[in-house]
This record gives C-alpha cells, structure tokens and sequence, in this order.
C-alpha cells in the first residue's frame, strides 16, 4: 500500500516566489487527503498532481493563511461538475467560518459536510484513521496523527509447510486464525504489527503533547518558522524554531523530520543546517517534493525531489 505525503505549499503566513502556502496531500492507495488549504493551493495542485478528487480537507487551525483556498477551490469543484462527496474537519468555529464563507462560494450541488472536531476525536477511512490533538498555538489549533490498521504479523511458509500443512489454500486459512492438519496459527503467523504513522504539527510552539503522538512516528512534519536566532520571536507568535523542531524529533525518535512552514526570510537551507545539527534525518521540502513512506522493513521514509519533466510526461 503505497503511502505519501505531497507538499503543495511550504511557507509560513506569507507566499513567496517559491513557496506557496500551506498544504499538504496525504496519498494512501486511492485515498486523497488535504491538511490545510492555503491561498492558492488549487492552483499549486494543478500545477503538479493535479486537483485530485480530494475526499476532506483536514484544517489544522483557522488562521487565514491555513485556509483560504478553501472556498475558491469549493467553488472549482462545483464548477467542473464534482459528484463525489467531500468533508471539512478542523477545531471549534470551522463550522461557522465555512458558513459565513458560503456567500463566496455558493451553492454546492455535491453532498458536502463541515465538521467541528474536539481534540482527541476521530475520523476512520478505509484502512487508516485521522485523530485530532492540541497544540500551543494562538488560539485553538490542532495536530493530527494519521495511523494505520495495525498489518496481521509476518506468515511462515516454511515452516508451516516443515510442520505438514500443504502449499494452497490452507495457507489462507491459518492466516485467517483456523487450525489446519493440527497446526495453530500462532505457530506460523507473527504478531500483530502496528500501522505507519505520520503527524502534521500544524502552527505550533514546542509542545509536548506533540512529542508524545510523535513517539516514533515515521514522519513527524513540524513546523519550523524561524531559525534559533529568533527564538524570542517564535515565542511570542506561538511558532517553533528549526532547532526547537529537531529536539522533537530527536526526543520522539521519529525516522523522518520534515520542516515546513518556513518564514519569507529563509531559504530552507539554514533551516535544515540548524535542525540536522541536533537530528540528522531531517528534510526540508521545497514545493511539489514529495516523501515516500514505505512499511519498516521496506526501508526509510525518503523525500522526493520534485521532477517537473517526470511531472508533466
Ligand atoms: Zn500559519
Ligand atoms: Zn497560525
């Protein structure tokens, strides 16, 4: 099952010329998810993956530069006809905002649902859920935890075929918990092992709640919106250091840091310096990079540089 996370936007607060705002696609199988939607990101998302058939928009916190692209984006899925079903999650008010935005973008003729979500609260897709937790940011924000069905435990053929169970469909039927030819499952299949998990950390000052959903996850994304020299700054907005991010990540001993969220005044390369200083496997992806997150013992999560001419072939 194929798993990743595209970043449509990097910045933080304000575009630039290279880095549009925040948003990020979670790609699971044929499943669409967006984190965030900011000014903009339609159009980031035409210019790379397309505008997927995004099944929800998951809103980390409702600071205008999380979400404006909401509507505009609304109003081009009505537009081209959309049928499918689409859902708005975010904290408290995401409701009410959506509301007083529908005179932008009118009437919707797909079914469409906006969600207020409590921390702690989740949302099941097929094979994975999405759980909401707080974060130290100004006003209610949240992160969100993205984790898997826990995967049945490894199948021994070997040595179920050593113990007298024929290669077939006896095979299925001791993964699926029978006993065959006298053999119990326990003998041949492994335990239970436990989903992928990635955590977006949204705006946020370091936060502890952070660092324990974090406990080594395969991808934390946290923000980083200011390099350590302007740690009283970060402070006073509710923002984190690159520095402040890897000690996370070191912390939570997640396999792959990913910064995003980066001030106008960076170009990410003093962002990624600063945070490797303290957790080496730290990336910090441009727009359109992308990051593959294979199970464990596939290999590590790995970031991939945006291909323009791969893109459009
Ligand atoms: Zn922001
Ligand atoms: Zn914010």
């Amino acid at each position: 099952m194929d798993l990743s996370l595209f970043f449509a936007g990097t910045a933080g607060s304000v575009p630039t010329a290279r880095r549009g705002m925040p948003a990020v696609l979670l790609r699971r199988g044929g499943d669409r998810l967006l984190f965030d939607c900011g000014e903009g990101t339609q159009r980031q998302l035409l210019r790379s993956v397309g505008l997927a058939d995004v099944q929800a928009v998951f809103l980390t916190h409702l600071h205008l530069d999380h979400w404006l692209g909401l509507p505009g984006m609304l109003k081009s899925f009505e537009l081209r006809d959309r049928e499918a079903p689409l859902a708005v999650y975010g904290p408290p008010g995401t409701v009410e905002l959506l509301r007083s935005m529908r005179l932008v973008y009118g009437r919707l003729r797909f079914p469409f649902e906006v969600v207020d979500l409590e921390a702690g609260d989740g949302v099941e897709f097929d094979g994975f859920e999405i759980n909401a937790f707080n974060v130290r940011h100004r006003g209610r924000a949240f992160g969100y935890v993205i984790v898997e069905d826990p995967r049945p435990g490894r199948f021994d053929a070997e040595l179920a075929m050593r113990l007298g169970v024929p290669f077939g469909p006896d095979f299925g039927r001791l993964q699926r918990g029978e006993v065959v030819n006298g053999v119990r499952p326990e003998q041949v299949v492994g335990p239970e092992r436990a989903g992928r998990r990635l955590v977006l950390s949204g705006d946020t000052a370091p936060c502890e709640m952070l660092r324990v959903a974090a406990d080594r996850a395969d991808v934390l994304v946290h923000e980083a919106t200011f390099a350590d020299e302007e740690r009283e700054r970060a402070a006073q907005t509710g923002h984190s250091t690159a520095r402040q991010a890897a000690e996370i990540a070191l912390e939570a001993d997640v396999r792959l840091l990913a910064l995003t969220h980066v001030s106008t005044r960076y170009g990410g390369g003093e962002i990624r310096d600063e945070a490797r200083a303290i957790f080496e496997r730290t990336e910090v992806p441009r727009d359109f990079d992308e990051i593959d997150v294979p199970f464990p013992e596939k290999g590590e999560p790995e970031l991939r540089r945006y291909d323009a001419e791969r893109a459009r072939a």
